[in-house]
């Protein structure tokens, strides 16, 4: 065995061993930064190591301070899992090592993501002719889809930023709900755009479309941009699209969706409804690490007219070879990049459209669950309307909601983030793990009464 096929099977044994321990390990990691740091030693060494040795420490020293990300207990922020196909599609990606920046680079690159874009975009119910770049998460497919915009409205406009940048041109107004990601805003920032304008939300996050008329209506008509929300992570609420997305239209603006997770109800008959009126967007950004459940990291960009990507993110080299039909490079920020769309298309191919409808509708089931358990427990009040993924509930005074998450993570069980929500303190639990089960739920609703007894 050569020295590589050896360090390979150290690291197959060591994720092998790893995922096994997902169901009964403590969700949050047992060591600390400073620990782990000891563990591997800071000094660079003179010599060469064995790689099989170097996977060998590297998975010994990390062991204890890895947090159960992939374990289906783990509720905080919007993470997703690792489905099985997708993860091990992952390792041929590396082992694979395609770049994937051109079509005749890598047929095989092409071919797939061509396939996989094309289900995607019939999952999520879009246009399929859109255009399907793949990002590092949905911050950049945010950011893409908005460059995307800023230059389509700007061109309406008379004023090409691409050539001329956006000193002395036109200005362009972006207006967004007032419970956007704050993913957006840094898009925004990166676009050179600034901060959006707010426009009012209802309490569960929802844009409210009148609000929205009454502010396009009080600008100019020049390039405008509004930016919808599939999905708020507080509340897991879908935006009124047909009605804000048919104000936007009637003031000539574009209209961009982050649908970050939440996008993926269209593909589920008992949840599309939440996304009625959705595709006439222009472009929608959506992750696939989250409610896809494929391996970090891979987000994905959708625009409507595939020009309108191509001409904010396009480029011609003299070194490389383009394609007429154009390449995955003219969807995309970065030239190379890992092939994020074999894992797509492992964990789409896998799970088919039926299994792709029952992971959303099992992950909201679960939401659903920790609502009612929540509802039957002394001292917690849900506070959101559970329509999707997400549930927040607080425990009495913001003191105490604190002390209840903080002997939780202590307890180990499970792992639940708590956040902020309209000025209060709230236990914000997100399913997005297609392993979760309901015994999961059980247990995490009972390790959560523990927490909230004693606090
Ligand atoms: C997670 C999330 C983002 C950011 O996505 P990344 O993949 O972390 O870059 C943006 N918007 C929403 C609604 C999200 O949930």
């Amino acid at each position: 065995m050569d020295a590589r096929e050896a360090a390979l099977r150290q690291a197959h044994g060591h994720a092998v061993r790893w995922l096994a321990s997902l169901d009964d390990r403590r969700v949050p990691a047992r060591a600390s930064v400073d620990e782990i740091v000891r563990a591997l030693g800071r000094e660079l060494p003179d010599a060469p190591s064995a790689p099989a040795d170097v996977v060998d420490l590297l998975a010994s020293a990390c062991e204890p301070g890895l947090t159960a990300f992939p374990c289906g207990r783990f509720y905080g922020f919007v993470v997703g899992g690792t489905e099985p196909a997708a993860l091990a599609a992952d390792w041929l990606v590396s082992a694979w090592d395609q770049n994937s920046v051109m079509r005749a680079a890598s047929p095989a690159y092409a071919a797939v993501e061509e396939v996989a874009g094309a289900w995607l975009l019939d999952l999520l119910g879009l246009p399929g002719d859109s255009a399907v770049g793949f990002t590092t998460g949905a911050t950049m497919a945010n950011f893409t889809c908005l460059a995307a915009a800023r230059d389509a409205e700007l061109r309406r406009a008379g004023w090409n930023a691409a050539r001329d940048g956006l000193t002395g041109g036109p200005a362009v107004r972006v207006l967004a709900g007032e419970d956007r990601h704050m993913a957006v805003d840094l898009a925004l920032r990166y676009l050179g755009l600034g901060r959006p304008e707010l426009v009012t939300a209802d309490g569960q996050g929802r844009i409210d479309p009148a609000a929205l008329r009454q502010a396009l209506a009080a600008g100019e008509g020049g390039p405008t941009i509004v930016v919808l929300q599939a999905g708020d992570i507080h509340s897991g609420a879908f935006d009124p699209f047909a009605e804000a997305v048919g104000a936007a239209r009637e003031a000539g603006a574009w209209v961009h969706v982050d649908g970050a997770f939440g996008l993926w109800a269209a593909a589920s008959p008992r949840y599309a409804h939440l996304t009625a009126g959705c595709a006439d967007a222009d472009s929608w950004a959506t992750d696939a690490h989250k409610t896809l459940n494929v391996p970090y990291d891979c987000g994905l960009a959708l625009v409507r007219d595939p020009s309108a990507v191509r001409a904010a993110m396009g480029l011609r080299g003299d070194y490389l070879i383009h394609d007429e039909q154009g390449d995955p490079v003219d969807k995309v920020p970065e030239l190379s990049r890992r092939g994020r769309a074999f894992t797509v298309w492992a964990a789409l191919r896998s799970l088919g459209r039926s299994g792709v409808g029952d992971l959303v509708d099992r992950l909201c089931r679960h939401a659903t669950a920790f609502a009612a358990g929540l509802a039957a427990t002394d001292g917690a009040t849900v506070l959101n309307d559970v329509v999707f993924t997400q549930v927040c509930a607080g425990f009495g005074d913001d003191d105490r909601t604190d002390r209840v998450l903080a002997r939780l993570l202590d307890d180990g069980t499970a792992w639940i983030s708590g956040s902020t929500w309209h000025g209060r303190r709230v236990m914000r639990i997100s399913v997005s793990n297609w392993s979760t089960t309901d015994a999961d739920v059980t247990r995490s609703l009972t390790a959560i009464r523990r927490a909230s007894a004693g606090a």
